[in-house]
């Protein structure tokens, strides 16, 4: 459905118009049937009028002044004659000529039933409509429209008064008053629509762009309940769901640092009661495994301690913060380049994402040689590709690094001195900022770190 609108207030109005369109629409037509009923009763009451009142004139008139009248009739466009025969001279069929010719015979004091002929022509759709309408609501229903018709009436004296009219104009059109009425009503309607509509969508609208927000890792005060009961109840369990994790988040950051930061004292007793230990090689194994933990622990920390800092996202030049990142390692005496524009202005937490990226550009450092990082801006966001020229990773396991503490084989013996961390840290991020991490491995060789951010 293509010409169905998409928004809410969109669909609201169009839904509004419709209804009115229909209800004025369908108004209109009863409202014409009902008028164009009335009006051909009164047009056959003004010619039954007529008649009567010509053939008591007739009646009472001598042959030359039946002509005068009759001349003078039918200036006004009816065909009218006075002759030997009658125009019609067919009994009654229609319970509406019974009808007519009962009237007439009544007020014209006629008793002979043969002295009133009526014949109407009804064409012939119209003819099986009011037929319809005759069945459903038998002889006593209303008789819709009047098309041509013919009468033959005897006067006393034996000649017969013929009439035939033609077929009768429908009732005038619309006023224009009445469609300027219309068009009021359907503005008013329309306006009064826009309005709810837009109270309605805003708060959705509102809420939609907070659960984005939020997405993206920003926390943000509760929003106003505002709007119709439905959406008050949504914004307050959005409002509910996100204080929630807001906290389960810090808890969670904060046992963590209370975990590695508490590990420390025992491990230094450990390393002073290690040094007690004399087999040489064996010290040597205990100090070195402790040293590891260490290094575990201080980077948990670390994560843990800028999980809790809640820093707050605001716009970054993203360019700058690579370029600043790659000079960084060239200063280390890295092979790293940068390809990208010069400015990129993105919303996002800088200090994260730095860590992640400088996690990044690391492995591509440690294990890869080289480190090639690419930027590119698209319509939904951002692409942020790292390339190096190492040995890449086992499809297998290519999801499994990502694991905490989780390290290649290759790698612990090529004493990198990492702890398994990096990768999982630098998801954590990606995925705080509602983006993805994805690692693939070159076909030419070496290893691809894939970071999409969306805006
Ligand atoms: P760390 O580098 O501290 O060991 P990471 O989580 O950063 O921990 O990486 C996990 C493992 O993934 C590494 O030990 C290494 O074996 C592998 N890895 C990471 N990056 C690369 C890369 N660019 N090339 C090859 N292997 C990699």
């Amino acid at each position: 459905m293509h010409l169905w609108p998409d928004t809410l207030a969109g669909r609201t109005l169009s839904l509004l118009i419709g209804m009115t369109l229909v209800l004025i629409i369908g108004s209109g037509w009863l409202l014409h049937d009902e008028r164009r009923e009335r009006f051909d009763e009164r047009n056959r009451f003004q010619l039954l009028d007529r008649v009567v009142t010509l053939a008591r004139l007739l009646g009472d008139a001598d042959d030359e002044e039946r002509l005068r009248i009759i001349e003078r009739v039918a200036e006004r466009g009816d065909e009218i004659n006075l002759g030997d025969q009658p125009l019609v001279n067919t009994p009654p069929r229609h319970p509406l000529e019974h009808r007519i010719s009962h009237d007439l015979r009544r007020r014209l004091h006629l008793t002979d039933k043969s002295s009133v002929w009526v014949s109407i022509e009804f064409d012939a759709h119209e003819k099986r409509l009011r037929d319809e309408r005759y069945e459903r609501h038998g002889p006593g229903g209303h008789p819709r429209g009047l098309d041509g018709i013919s009468l033959s009436i005897r006067l006393w004296d034996g000649t017969w008064l013929n009439i035939h009219t033609d077929k009768f104009e429908g009732p005038p059109p619309w006023a224009g008053k009445t469609l300027q009425l219309l068009a009021l009503l359907l503005i008013l309607v329309i306006l009064s629509g826009l309005f709810i509509a837009r109270r309605m969508a805003h708060p959705m609208a509102q809420l939609a762009d907070a659960a984005n927000r939020f997405g993206l890792g920003q926390a943000q005060p509760p929003l106003d309940e505002k709007g119709p009961r439905e959406v008050r109840n949504t914004i307050r369990a959005f409002n509910r769901m996100q204080e929630r994790l807001q906290k389960h988040i810090t808890d969670r950051s904060q046992m963590l640092a209370a975990v590695s930061h508490d590990l420390r004292t025992p491990i230094t007793t450990l390393r002073l009661r290690a040094e007690y230990i004399e087999d040489t090689e064996m010290r040597e194994k205990t100090l070195a495994t402790l040293a590891e933990m260490e290094t575990i622990l201080s980077a948990t920390l670390g994560f843990a301690r800028d999980e809790a800092a809640d820093e707050v996202a605001r716009s970054t030049d993203l360019a700058a913060l690579l370029a600043s990142l790659v000079d960084d390692h060239t200063d280390l005496g890295g092979d790293v380049s940068y390809e990208g524009p010069d400015r990129s202005i993105f919303m996002c937490r800088p200090i994260a994402l730095k860590r992640a990226l400088n996690n990044l550009i690391d492995n591509a450092l440690k294990y890869g040689e080289t480190a090639r990082v690419r930027l590119i801006e698209s319509g939904e966001g951002v692409e942020i590709i790292i390339d190096d020229s190492g040995p890449g990773i086992p499809e297998e396991n290519l999801e499994k690094v990502f694991t905490p503490f989780f390290r290649l084989e290759a790698s612990r013996n090529r004493e990198t001195g990492g702890t398994g961390l990096g990768l999982a840290v630098a998801r954590t991020i990606v995925h705080a900022h509602g983006g993805q991490l994805r690692l693939s491995n070159r076909p030419e060789g070496g290893l691809r770190a894939l970071i999409r951010l969306p805006k």
